[in-house]
Parts: C-alpha cells; structure tokens; sequence
C-alpha cells in the first residue's frame, strides 16, 4: 500500500498549462506577512477554544496507523507523544481540540480491482479501535453526544469517509458505514468514480449521474454528511442542486486565493450560505498557498521528465524528493491560512467556515508554517482575533457552525425517514 505522501507526489495535478517559466520557490520570502502573535492574543484564543468546542473534520490518523504500525495500536501509546504520528493526546490536548472526524481513506485506485469496500472494512477497524483504546476518547454519533462528551472533559470522535468509491455503489454499504458512525462521505477522492466527477480528473460525468443524485438523498435520509472537498466544481453544483441538508466541505479553501481544482469557487460559496452548509478550510501547504496551484504544475512537469528517464520507483521517488528540494515548497502561513477563512468569510458568511486542517503525517514541511502539527489551532485563532474577529465569530468558526449545520442535517433526516423509504439500487447499472 502506498503512502499518503506518495500517492500526493504520484498524483500530481497536471494541466495543459504545465510550462510556466522556471521561478524558485525557495527564494521567496519564507514566511510573507508572518503575523506577530501576541501571548495575550494566545491565551484569549485558547479559553474560546476550549470552550466553543474546537471541531476538526478531517484528521488521517487511521492511515497512518495502518501505514506506520500495520493497524497494530499496541505499538503506540497515545497518551504520551508519538512523533511518528499526525495527532496524540497530549498534542490534542495541547491545541484544544474537542472534537476530531477521524478519515476513512482509501486511495481512489482500489476501484480498479474492487477492493475499495474490503479496505475500508480495514480503516473503520482501525477507526475504532483508536476510539476505544483511550478513556479520553469517546465516539460522537450526534451534535448532542459532541456536547456531552466535550462537557464531560473528553475528546468527541467521530468518522468521516474520504471517497465514494468506497461504497462500491451500493446504498446499502452507505448505511452500514452510516450504522458504524460515520457522519460524512466526501463524494469523491483524487479520481473520478461511476458516479460523480472529482476536481483533479477529466471531465466525465459533467458532475453526478443520476444515481449521484439519490445517493445524495439517500444520505440526507440517513443523516449523514454530503461532503464536497475533492469534488469538481460541477459535481458541487449538482450537489447543492439536489441535497434537502447542509452540505460541507470537510478540508477545503478559496478557489479565489488559490485556483487549485479542489479549492471552492465563488458562486459555489454562495451556494453555500443560502444552503446552510460549512466550508471547513484546510491546513495543506499546496491548496492554501497563492501559489501552491503553480507549484504543483511544475511537479507535475518535473515528474513526468523524471518519469521519461527512469522506471525504478524508488529512484523516481528519490528525483522528485530532490527536485522538491532545489525548488522549495512554495510559501504558505497561518496568514494564508486566515485569508481564506477571511475570504469564505466575505463571500459565504461568518456562518460557513469552519476548520478541516488535514493532518496526515508527521512531516510539518507538508502544512502551512506554523500550522504544523495538532498543537498549533490556538494560534490560527489568535490570528483572527488581531484581524478583528469577535469571541462569537471565534466560537462559529471553530466548532458551531458545525454543530448547527449538523442538527439541522439531524432533523431533516428525522423527517425524511417517515416520508421514504431506503433507497434500493443494488442490481441496477449505474448511468
Ligand atoms: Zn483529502
């Protein structure tokens, strides 16, 4: 099984536009309007936080305990610091975070030997084990159980899966991944599926298919999370079209500061504040950064000369670390990271952002600076607050817009489950 951080090299975004004039990342200023952090600033930041409660939708944990230890949790204590890890309970505790949507992620490719469903047993496993191996940690089903849980001084745990390829197609492995806990399914992942198009594939579908669509409805009636990170702008439309509750975005940014596929566009945004959904802005050097979307093309460029040279994997590997290297990552902080809360902010509403930071190894070279590992949410609220940000627009973005949205999916569902009936395909080809 591949890494995470292969499989983003190896996937690279590539476009027509890929010959862009050579330019050094690494000489860039490192860290462009780095904000001066006041420790006052800091403390008012984290009593909000621990208060609100902080809610992150997209941690990989799951992967990385399947990645670094084979899935085996004897292997790591995560009551004390695990620096092989993307989160911990003392760093959590640290970043006063009470509330985390663990990833389920198979990587897209799986459906091409329909082993997608097999792994994800294999994710949800691991999921849940991590949830019940400490007593800090309890599993969240509703926006009520988040605020008890968070109330008793514990840890919320929920789980979100990254890719509807998972599903194999069928609504009845969405309702037993619903049945497991899991609170959202982000349509798509890095590659199309039979039934939605994803932002960093070609045009397929024009969006969802026809059985898209009743998926999405099926899932407002199960009360589960339409989630439209990693989809293409279309298939977010289609969405928004036909979805009866909030959508959100669990790791997402503004297409309009970084013209990454995956980022949202504008009039998506607004789609979005007359929805009720949440756009949840991620942590991730490449899709905050101004100029992560050109950076990417010209690894994508570089990877594939590499590509043409050589065959050996791990000699491809080694180039294109190399090539990262004597270019640099292109320049990304906590202040890009609030300009597109601010910029979702301008355009969607106070009401809208929230938090999906993306934590998936512990390489902090990956996240924006200063955003690097599970300690550093305190210092992304600070920031907002020295821009002006009330302590109830802190509250919003760091958890409450979540949790509105989510009892708002929580009731719709109520009622649709006394209108319809499960949605039944299997059988049916999809179209
Ligand atoms: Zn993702």
């Amino acid at each position: 099984m591949t890494t995470r951080r292969e499989f983003l090299i190896t996937s690279a975004v590539t476009t027509a536009a890929a010959t862009k004039p050579l330019r050094s990342f690494a000489a860039a200023t490192p860290q462009p309007n780095a904000p001066a952090i006041s420790p006052a600033l800091l403390d008012r930041a984290s009593g909000l936080l621990e208060k609100a409660p902080l809610i992150d939708t997209h941690n990989d944990l799951p992967s990385a305990l399947l990645e670094v230890g084979a899935g085996d949790l004897t292997k790591f204590d995560l009551s004390v610091r695990q620096p092989k890890l993307c989160a911990d309970i003392p760093s959590m505790k640290a970043g006063k975070l009470g509330v985390q949507y663990w990833s389920v992620f198979v990587e897209s490719a799986t459906q091409k030997t329909h082993i997608s469903l097999h792994e994800a047993l294999r994710e949800f496993d691991v999921a849940l084990r991590l949830i019940r191996s400490n007593a800090a940690f309890e599993q969240a089903r509703t926006a009520d159980d988040i605020e008890r849980i968070h109330a008793g001084g514990r840890i919320a745990c929920l789980m979100g899966v990254e890719g509807g390829h998972m599903i194999e197609n069928s609504p009845a492995a969405l309702r037993i991944f619903h049945e497991l806990g899991a609170r959202y399914l982000t349509l798509t992942h890095w590659d199309n599926i039979d039934w939605a198009d994803a932002a960093t594939d070609r045009t397929e579908h024009f969006g969802l298919t026809e059985l898209g669509r009743q998926l999405v409805r099926e899932m407002n009636r199960l009360g589960m999370f339409t989630d439209l990170s990693h989809v293409s702008a279309d298939t977010m439309r289609d969405a928004l079209r036909v979805t009866r509750a909030p959508v959100i975005f669990s790791h997402s940014g503004a297409f309009a500061l970084n013209p990454h596929p995956r980022n949202v566009p504008d009039d998506v945004l607004r789609l979005v504040r007359e929805n009720g959904g949440v756009v949840h802005v991620n942590f991730i050097r490449p899709f905050v950064s101004a100029d992560g979307h050109a950076w990417e093309e010209r690894r994508a460029e570089a990877l594939r000369g590499i590509k043409s040279r050589l065959t050996d994997q791990a000699a491809i590997d080694k180039a294109i670390a190399n090539w990262e290297t004597s270019v640099g990552q292109p320049p990304a902080t906590i202040a890009d990271v609030a300009n597109h809360i601010d910029h979702i902010r301008k355009v969607a509403g106070i009401d809208h952002v929230g938090i999906g930071a993306d934590f998936y190894h512990a390489d902090e070279s990956d996240m924006a600076t200063g955003l690097g590992n599970v300690t550093r949410y305190p210092y992304l609220f600070a920031e907002l607050l020295r821009r002006g940000y009330s302590d109830d627009d802190v509250l919003k973005v760091a958890g409450r817009n979540h949790l509105r949205a989510m009892r708002q999916m929580e009731k719709v569902a109520g009622e649709l489950q006394r209108q319809e009936a499960p949605l039944i395909t299997e059988g049916i080809k999809p179209s």
